[in-house]
């Protein structure tokens, strides 16, 4: 047999029009936004569709920081596709815990404040979604199901309050982009001019803050605008505490438990009670995150689905950065001065512990740094871990100061640094895709700098090459190219596999 199968290999063409075939799903797929809503029991239903240029990077290490995910399922009800997404559940703490130490249950007077978007890849063969909640016990359980043969039919298109969209920041296709969409409540139509020099600010802001100043290209910010009827926004209390009429409905939502019981609650938190209208509002873009400026003199900054921040505050734009820090790193708070909410479920943000002896951004602490680390004694430039973080007791923080610690903090600290440049690369990978033609193969939209490696039959064949000319395919062969690329960043020392992509190709 063996001088048989050699002469087959042998006689195979050689790679000058090579096909091929690319092994499991696409890196980026389009998208279809679910409308999607939790009810008191936890239960999820979507209640409308909305079809648009949307883009899934469906690549990357999978990772179980949301505590919530869905599932792409054919229609033998197998898994597809499965990716853990921004869900109802950090929403579902918040409002029990005010709901309990209030006796007024949030949720069931303002159901609206389940909603929320969910962006899911549209992949031949799917016929349904499943939605999955982790419990305290770890363990995920179908909280809900989408047909997505409803699709069409519940399509509830792109908002009617979009008066214009401009693009402020262009750094190229959106598939391989992070996209940041900037959007305005609570401006009139008189106050349309103050929106857009806002909306400027703010992508300025954000483009000169690293780490996303050092990834400004792979960033694109786009601004959507909307008339609201009122000025400000509602529970803001300024002249009155009440409701305003405003293109997205943002409101104080602390406030109004403040103003209906009488309480004294710390009302930093702001969000839209049309969570739909955002998403379809942002839609006019193919988005990956919303930052929404509320025109109000309130302080505050909330960030949910959304990142919200209030102009209350003369450096409200470092807010906003400190927001889009929560919703694109992932991060979680490092002060102390709102409520303490954990649970099992959540767990913690990654830029905090309640190890601090062995904290999980080890790669970062020097080996004289004390842990846990003392906020005086000539530490205070070192990463460490310090105590006070995420409102609660006994919980410790990767640096003294950090943006995440305090908008008054003008940089974050290299933990937080890392992690969201990670996450910049689970919107823009290294590279967008391999094309294959007359003999060669090229990585298309490189990232600077980056790292490759060309491997034939396992063997390594090439490095540090953006077009690789294989030769014809050796006697033997099993067929295979593949090309490993990664990207390097000074900051990034863990990656955790977010800066890799691999290609494999079967050129038989
Ligand atoms: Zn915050």
């Amino acid at each position: 047999m063996l001088p048989f199968l050699a002469l087959f290999a042998a006689c195979r063409p050689p790679l000058d029009e090579p096909v091929a075939l690319p092994v499991g799903l696409p890196t980026t797929a389009p998208g279809v936004i679910l409308l999607a809503m939790v009810d008191g029991e936890g239960a999820v239903t979507v209640g409308g569709t909305v079809q648009a240029e949307l883009w899934v990077d469906l690549d990357g290490p999978e990772d179980e920081r949301y505590a919530f995910r869905y599932l792409v399922l054919d229609e033998a009800g197998e898994a597809i596709y499965a990716r853990s997404t921004l869900g109802p559940l950090i929403v579902q703490e918040f409002l029990a815990y005010y709901s309990e130490d209030a006796g007024f249950d949030l949720l069931g007077a303002l159901p609206q404040l389940g909603q929320f978007p969910v962006l899911v890849p549209v992949l031949d063969g799917a016929a349904s979604v499943r939605f999955e909640a982790r419990g305290d016990d770890g363990v995920y359980k179908e909280v809900g199901r989408y047909d997505l043969g409803d699709v069409e039919a519940d399509d509830q298109g792109l908002s009617d309050v979009v008066s214009g969209a401009e693009t402020l920041h262009d750094a190229g296709d959106s598939r391989n982009r992070l996209d940041i969409v900037l959007m305005g409540d609570g401006y009139t139509a008189d106050e349309q001019a103050l929106w857009r020099s806002d909306a400027e600010l703010l992508a300025q802001r954000i483009l000169g803050t690293e780490p996303l100043a050092s990834f400004a290209d792979r960033i694109n910010i786009h601004r959507v605008d909307a008339v609201s009827a009122e000025s400000g926004v509602s529970y803001d209390c300024t002249d009155t505490c009440g409701m305003r009429d405003t293109a997205y409905g943002s409101v104080f939502a602390i406030e109004v438990a403040n103003a209906l019981l009488g309480t004294d609650y710390r009302s930093s938190a702001i969000f839209q009670l049309d969570q739909w209208g955002v998403a379809r509002a942002a839609a006019t873009f193919p988005w990956d995150m919303v930052v929404i400026v509320a025109n109000t003199t309130h302080t505050g900054g909330f960030a949910v689905h959304y990142a919200t921040v209030p102009k209350g505050s003369s450096d409200w734009t470092s807010t906003g950065v400190h927001e889009l820090g929560h919703t694109l790193g992932l991060l979680g708070d490092e002060y102390e001065s709102d409520a303490c909410i954990r649970s099992d479920a959540l767990g913690l943000p990654e830029n905090v512990t309640d190890a601090p002896s062995a904290p999980p951004w080890a790669a970062w602490i020097d080996a004289e740094t004390p842990l846990p680390t003392p906020d005086d004694g000539g530490w205070e430039e070192k990463v460490g871990a310090f105590e006070g973080a995420w409102n609660c007791p006994s919980l410790y923080r990767p640096a003294h100061s950090c943006k995440m610690r305090g908008s008054s903090y003008d940089a974050f600290c290299p933990v937080c640094a890392e992690l969201l440049a990670r996450r910049l690369f689970r919107y823009s990978d290294p590279a967008a895709a391999v094309t294959v033609g007359a003999g060669a193969y090229v990585l298309e939209d490189l990232f600077p700098g980056a790292r490759t490696e060309w491997w034939v039959d396992g063997v390594l064949a090439a490095e540090d090459v953006e077009t690789f000319t294989p030769d014809a395919v050796p006697a033997g062969s099993s067929g295979e190219v593949e090309v490993r690329v990664s990207a390097t960043t000074p900051f990034v020392r863990v990656d955790g596999g977010d800066l890799s992509e691999t290609w494999r190709f079967d050129v038989r």
